[in-house]
């Protein structure tokens, strides 16, 4: 049998975040999480429920964020890109949260079409990923779901993004770092909302600790 994936969104868009911040960019939203992050924008995606499957044009055609997913082979996922006429190279998996399954295969079959391949993952979870892809762990501490960040992850990490809003989070990013031996990895700070106080607190902390700053650049300009 061939694999599936639960597919919440697929759509083509600019990258706002993180070392590829420019960079145009084919989203595949997963579906199913139980991080349980209280700010997260994507609680739409938490909950795998058979009453909200639907069949890939329903999941395309949304004309806003919800509960519903198709499951899609890769052929599937292949096809619709193609059938979209999306043009980007580049593909963002993401979630809901990605390594809950095998992205091995996923990653692989894009890797054989030319495409270039990045995860966003909590760090919560084991990553299987091809060898090339670029994996961003968005570390996710002392969550509602109660799941620890793993050495692993921290360490498969081609990026760090850590979400921040108070001094606590700066705490809890140097701790992550110093348990898990991370030391050269590139790190962003992503002000958790657009508000100023996150805002300055990421510049400040940036600047002090040689990090970098990430605005999520599309809630900016008002895109996806
Ligand atoms: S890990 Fe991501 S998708 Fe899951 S709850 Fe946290 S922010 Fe939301």
């Amino acid at each position: 049998m061939s694999v599936s994936y639960k597919i919440n969104e697929l759509f083509e868009t600019i990258q706002g975040e993180g070392s590829f911040t420019g960079q145009p960019s084919i989203f595949i939203r997963l579906q199913g999480c139980p991080v349980g992050c209280s700010w997260c924008d994507t609680k739409h995606t938490w909950d795998i429920k058979d009453s909200e499957k639907v069949i890939a044009t329903q999941m395309l055609n949304k004309a806003q964020e919800n509960e519903q997913w198709s499951d899609l082979t890769i052929n599937n996922i292949l096809d619709l890109i193609k059938q979209q006429g999306y043009l980007a190279k580049h593909i963002v998996i993401t979630g809901g949260e990605p390594c809950m399954v095998d992205l091995t295969p996923l990653c692989q079959a894009f890797e054989l079409q030319g495409y270039s391949i990045q995860i966003e993952t909590s760090g919560t979870f084991e990553i299987h990923t091809s060898d090339k892809c670029w994996v961003t762990v968005s570390p996710k501490v002392n969550m509602k779901g109660g799941f620890e960040i793993l050495t692993s992850a921290m360490q498969r990490a081609n990026e760090i993004k850590h979400p921040v809003a108070t001094e606590q989070h700066i705490a809890d990013l140097k701790k992550l770092l110093h348990d898990h031996q991370v030391a050269s990895t590139p790190v962003f700070l992503q002000p958790i909302s657009q508000k100023k106080r996150a805002t300055e607190l990421a510049i400040q902390s940036c600047i002090a600790n040689n990090w970098r700053l990430s605005v999520q650049v599309h809630k900016y300009i008002g895109i996806e």
